[in-house]
C-alpha cells in the first residue's frame, strides 16, 4: 500500500470539509405511476428506487407489466396516426426547443436527483450528464425540418411507434439519445428505464407535460427486465433501440429475429488507452483517470485497458499511483467528490468478483490508503499491473473502477493487443506525433477513438460499435438515419 505525505493535496477519501448540494429546492414524490398517453396511470405493482449512497428508499415506482406496456404501445401508436404524426418539421422541432429550455431550466434538480438515484458525483451530473442532456434535445431540435437536406432526394420518412430500453449509468443522458432524435424524425417512443435509476426520465416526463408535447408522443414505462422484454416484443413496435449489456443485445437479437423490426444495440465495452513514450506524460495521466474513475468506471466507453509503452512504464504508474491518491471516494451529492457510489449491490459484486478473478490469475493489485463510508456502495479505485492478456480483468467489461495496466514496445504490438478483444466501442491514443495517431487510429477497431483526450462526447459526433459492442450509431446524421425509413 502506498505512503501519503502530508500536503495541502494529500487528503485521502475526503478530508475536505464537506461541501453539499441542497435537496431542498424540488420535490420528489413518494410514489410514481407510468407516464402513458399524456396521463399517469397507476400500475398494479410498485418497486422501490434507492440512493446506492445512503441505502434510503426515495421513491415508489409503477412496474409496468405486459398489460401497461401494451396500453403505452398504443398510446405511441395513436399519437403517431394522429396529432404528433401530422405535425410539420417545423412544429416538431419547437417541441424539442421548448423540452431543451425546459431541461436548462431544471437543470439543478435533475443534477441533483441524478446523482441521487444514480450515486454519480453531482460534478459529473451537474457539468457534463445534464449540459449533455439538454445539448442533444437543442441539437436534434435543428434537425427535425431539414430532414430533408440531411438525406437529399431520398424522401426519409418516420418508422412509427419505437420501443426503447436504457441501461441506468447516465439515465437521463441515455433517454436523451433515444427520444430526441426518435422525436426530430417524427416517430413516437415508449421508454423503459432501467430499474435503479428510474426517476429523472419520470422527470422528463413532467417536461413533456410542461411544454405540451401530445399525449402519447412519449411514454415512460419504468419496471425491469421483464418489462423491458415486453416492449421489446410488442407486435405493434417497429423499432427496437436498446443500450445496454452485450448479453442482453444477443438476447434482444434473438427475440426479435423473424420480425420486420429495425433496430439499433449500444452494448459492451473494454477500451484500450494507448499511452506511447513521446506522449505530455502528465496530460495522459489526467486522461487515463478520466477515462477509468469517471462515473465510478460505469461507462460502456471506459478506458478500462491501459497499454504504456514500456520505456515510461515505471514513470507512469508512479503519477497515476500519486494521482489517485487524491481521489475523493464519497458523498455523490458533495461538490469535491471525485468517486461515487456504485450504482447497486449487485454491481458492487460483480466488480469485487472480478477483482478477485485478477488477484487470483496473479495479476498484481494496488489501491490507495483510505477508509470507505460504512453505508452504501463504495469501491476504492483500483489498478492492476502484471496483467497478461488472457486474465478475465483484461477480457471481461468490468464496469467499475479498475483500470488493467498492460505494457507494449512497438505500435503493432500495442494494436495487435489492444484488438484482442470481442468488443471495438471506443479507444484513446496519447502521443505527441501526428502520424503515430492516424496510424494507431485506423489500425484501432472501435467505433470511437479519442486522440490526447478521452471520453469527450457531443451530439453532433456518431457514437457506437463494432464486433460485441453492437450494431448501429447514435448522434449526428448516423444516428438520425436509424430512426427513417427511406
Ligand atoms: P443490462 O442488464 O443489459 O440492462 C439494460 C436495460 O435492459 C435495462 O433497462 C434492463 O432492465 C433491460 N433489460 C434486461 N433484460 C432485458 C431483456 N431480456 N429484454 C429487454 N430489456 C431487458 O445492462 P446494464 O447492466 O443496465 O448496463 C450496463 C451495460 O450497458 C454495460 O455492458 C455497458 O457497457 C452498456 N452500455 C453501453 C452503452 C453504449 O452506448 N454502447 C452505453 C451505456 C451502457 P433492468 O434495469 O431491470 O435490468
Ligand atoms: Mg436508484
Amino acid at each position: 500500500m502506498a505512503k501519503t505525505e502530508p500536503g495541502p493535496h494529500n487528503f485521502v477519501f475526503g478530508n475536505y470539509a464537506p461541501a453539499p448540494e441542497s435537496k431542498d429546492h424540488f420535490k420528489i414524490k413518494k410514489s410514481y405511476d407510468l407516464f402513458i398517453g399524456g396521463k399517469w396511470v397507476k400500475a398494479s405493482k410498485k418497486f422501490e428506487t434507492i440512493n446506492p449512497a445512503t441505502g434510503e428508499v426515495i421513491a415508489k415506482v409503477g412496474e409496468a407489466g405486459k398489460k401497461e406496456v401494451g396500453q403505452a404501445v398504443k398510446a405511441a401508436r395513436k399519437a403517431f396516426e394522429g396529432e404528433w404524426g401530422q405535425l410539420s418539421g417545423a412544429e416538431r422541432g419547437k417541441y424539442l426547443f421548448r423540452i431543451a429550455r425546459l431541461i436548462q431550466e431544471r437543470s439543478r434538480e435533475l443534477a441533483v436527483v441524478e446523482s441521487m438515484d444514480g450515486g454519480k458525483p453531482i460534478r459529473e451530473s451537474r457539468d457534463v450528464d445534464i449540459p449533455l442532456v439538454a445539448a442533444h434535445f437543442f441539437y436534434h431540435a435543428g434537425w427535425a425540418d431539414k430532414l430533408d437536406y440531411a438525406f437529399p432526394g431520398v424522401k426519409p420518412k418516420p418508422l412509427g411507434v419505437v420501443g426503447q430500453v436504457i441501461p441506468w449509468n447516465f439515465p437521463l443522458l441515455m433517454a436523451a439519445w433515444k427520444i430526441a432524435p426518435a422525436l426530430a424524425c417524427g416517430n413516437t417512443v415508449v421508454l423503459k428505464p432501467a430499474e435503479t435509476t428510474p426517476l429523472t426520465a419520470l422527470k422528463l416526463a413532467e417536461i413533456f407535460e410542461d411544454a405540451g408535447l401530445p399525449p402519447g408522443t412519449v411514454n415512460i414505462v419504468t419496471g425491469a427486465g421483464e418489462t423491458g422484454q415486453a416492449l421489446i416484443e410488442h407486435p405493434d413496435v417497429d423499432k427496437v433501440a436498446f443500450t445496454g449489456s452485450t448479453a442482453v443485445g444477443k438476447a434482444i437479437r434473438r427475440a426479435i429475429a423473424g420480425t420486420d423490426k429495425k433496430f439499433t444495440l449500444e452494448l459492451g465495452g473494454k477500451a484500450a488507452n494507448i499511452v506511447f513514450e513521446d506522449a505530455p506524460i502528465n496530460e495522459a495521466v489526467e486522461g487515463i483517470l478520466n477515462g477509468i474513475f469517471f462515473n465510478q468506471g460505469h461507462v460502456c466507453c471506459a478506458g478500462s485497458r491501459l497499454f504504456v509503452q514500456e520505456s515510461i512504464a515505471d514513470k507512469v504508474i508512479k503519477k497515476l499511483k500519486k494521482r489517485m491518491e487524491t481521489l475523493i471516494v464519497g458523498d455523490p451529492l458533495d461538490k469535491n467528490t471525485d468517486i461515487g457510489a456504485i450504482n447497486s449491490a449487485e454491481q458492487l459484486e460483480r466488480i469485487k468478483a472480478l477483482v478477485k478473478a485478477g488477484e487470483r490469475e496473479g495479476a498484481c493489485i494496488w489501491q490507495p490508503e483510505g477508509r470507505l463510508p460504512r453505508k452504501g456502495n463504495w469501491f476504492k479505485p483500483t489498478l492492476f499491473t502484471e496483467c497478461a492478456q488472457s486474465h478475465r480483468i483484461v477480457q471481461e467489461e468490468i464496469f467499475g473502477p479498475v483500470l488493467a495496466i498492460q505494457t507494449f514496445r512497438t505500435p503493432q504490438e500495442a494494436l495487435e493487443k489492444a484488438n484482442n478483444t470481442p468488443y471495438g466501442l471506443s479507444g484513446g491514443v496519447w502521443t505527441d506525433k501526428g502520424s503515430k495517431i492516424f496510424k494507431m487510429t485506423t489500425g484501432l477497431k472501435a467505433g470511437v477513438v479519442w486522440a490526447n483526450t478521452f471520453n469527450k462526447f457531443d451530439p453532433t459526433s456518431p457514437f457506437g460499435g463494432y464486433k460485441e459492442s453492437g450494431i448501429g450509431r447514435e448522434g449526428g446524421v448516423h444516428g438520425l438515419a436509424a430512426y427513417l425509413n427511406f
